[in-house]
């Protein structure tokens, strides 16, 4: 059976770092077994959800690299949740319930004070026909809840029934199914629930194994038992640790916080951004990964940590200057062009050490073609004359810093940061900078005198 994935967003906000982990793990396991990579759009929430959230993760995710086989939505397919309704119903494990919001809370309630777990008493099961239709001519609608599996003959005779699985990440997993509330599928006014509608599509879309934040590990025993329910056989299920920033809060898809456009925005590689989602709470280091194949080497969800994934937003600078470091011409060469930086390979050699993002480049091709403001220290005013009489005649090339500077050393007598320093600053505006040797023919003789007193 080829491996098949779903990543599966609710588009109610733009994603973040950590919806990028889960994204991005599902992705490399598709890679890894040769297979497909869904990405579904949980959108059957009409009033939260939006199209343009939609697009803008859809955007994001061909950002990083992940480009769907297939994408669906799941407001599109609202037959096959129809029809997976009537299954249930016509099989007796999908049944009407009557009860308020309030009235539901006030048994919670209830049953907290008496020491009780606040699980739903299946109270709706002994309602006649008369008293059904006494709540539908009152015009109430009900809401239809599953009937999890978790009796012998009486469902008010609820027994201790462990549902197990063995989880890619977590391993061998049990949740007794005896100490849940039946979980409801179809809300009042119609609406279909996530966990139904998801399972439906699984199925429908031959989901091998899903993977998935830890977030939703309590709803796997459910899931696992309406997957039975609806004749198919469960996927595998691997449920990772959510990233947190450092002092241990998740992150929210609504706050904004870390999402993928801002930090695209920022200037940040898409490498750089899934090397941190992908290696934080590993048994990996946290190092900048050049390529998603490379990344995939490395990827495997048996390494995944059990507690969460701490990560400081600030490593993402850091990780991006050493993929910027090391990133070949052929990789920047359009992106210089559209930075209006005309430059030639040896530039982006000079500079690409010094910078963090690839947008850097521009200060250093501001300060080779366009003007350099310095102030002149009246220290190093002598000096700097000197230096400008002292240049070198001819094309200014890889040797001429070199022999400029023992020139300038012979006269002045200064050496170390004092003979370098005062050159650096008038030529560049800057106290650190690309190797002066190096950058000096970028900046060429005209532009080395007129910065020169
Ligand atoms: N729409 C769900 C979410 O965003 C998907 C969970 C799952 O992968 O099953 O949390």
């Amino acid at each position: 059976m080829t491996v098949t994935v779903r990543f599966a967003p609710s588009p109610t906000g733009l994603i973040h770092i950590g919806n990028s982990r889960t994204a991005l793990f599902n992705w490399l396991f598709a890679k890894k077994h040769g297979g497909r990579f869904i990405l579904r759009f949980d959108d059957t929430d009409l009033e939260r959800s939006r199209r343009e959230y939609a697009d803008a993760i859809e955007r994001d995710l061909a950002w990083l690299g992940l480009v769907p086989d297939r994408m669906e939505r799941q407001s599109e397919r609202l037959e096959i949740y129809d029809a997976a309704v009537q299954r249930l119903k016509d099989a007796g494990l999908l049944y009407p319930c009557y009860e308020t919001a309030d009235e539901l809370d006030r048994r919670r309630s209830r049953a907290r004070a008496l020491g009780r777990p606040p699980v739903y008493d299946r109270a709706a099961l002994r309602l006649s026909d008369e008293q059904k239709a006494l709540f539908e001519a009152e015009g109430r609608k009900p809401h239809w809840r599953f009937l999890l599996p978790n009796f012998d003959q009486d469902p008010e005779q609820i027994r201790r029934t462990d549902e197990s699985w063995e989880d890619l990440c977590r391993g061998p997993q049990t949740i007794d199914l005896g100490s849940m509330s039946d979980p409801v599928l179809v809300r009042e006014n119609g609406a279909y629930l996530y966990t139904l509608t998801s399972i439906v599509d699984d199925i429908d879309m031959g989901i091998t194994h899903i993977i998935r934040g830890e977030d939703h590990v309590a709803n796997t025993a459910v899931q696992l038992a309406i997957f039975r329910a609806l004749g198919a056989e469960p996927p595998v299920f691997g449920h990772h640790n959510l990233l947190t920033t450092a002092d241990g809060e998740g992150l929210s898809k609504r706050k904004g916080a870390l999402s993928i456009g801002s930090l695209r925005e920022d200037g940040l590689e898409p490498m750089a951004v899934a090397s941190l989602a992908v290696l934080t709470g590993t048994s990996h280091a946290v190092e900048a990964v050049a390529t998603m194949d490379e990344l995939g080497d490395r990827f495997d969800l048996a390494g995944v940590s059990r507690s969460s994934a701490k990560f400081d937003p600030h490593e993402l600078v850091g990780l991006n200057a050493r993929l910027v470091h090391a990133m070949p011409f052929s990789v920047v060469s359009s992106r210089l062009c559209d930075l209006g930086i005309q430059a030639e390979e040896d530039f982006w050699l000079t500079v690409r050490e010094n910078c963090e993002r690839v947008s850097d480049a521009h200060l250093y091709w501001q300060i080779v073609k366009g003007t350099v403001e310095a102030e002149v220290d009246p220290e190093d005013r002598d000096f700097l004359v000197a230096a400008r009489r002292l240049l070198p005649d001819g094309p200014v090339d890889a040797s001429t810093w070199k022999t400029w500077t023992d020139a300038l050393k012979a006269e002045t007598g200064r050496k170390g940061r004092g003979l370098f320093m005062p050159l650096r600053r008038a030529l560049t505006g800057l106290d650190h900078g690309p190797d002066m040797g190096a950058l000096l023919p970028f900046i060429g003789q005209q532009n080395i005198l007129d910065r020169l007193p």
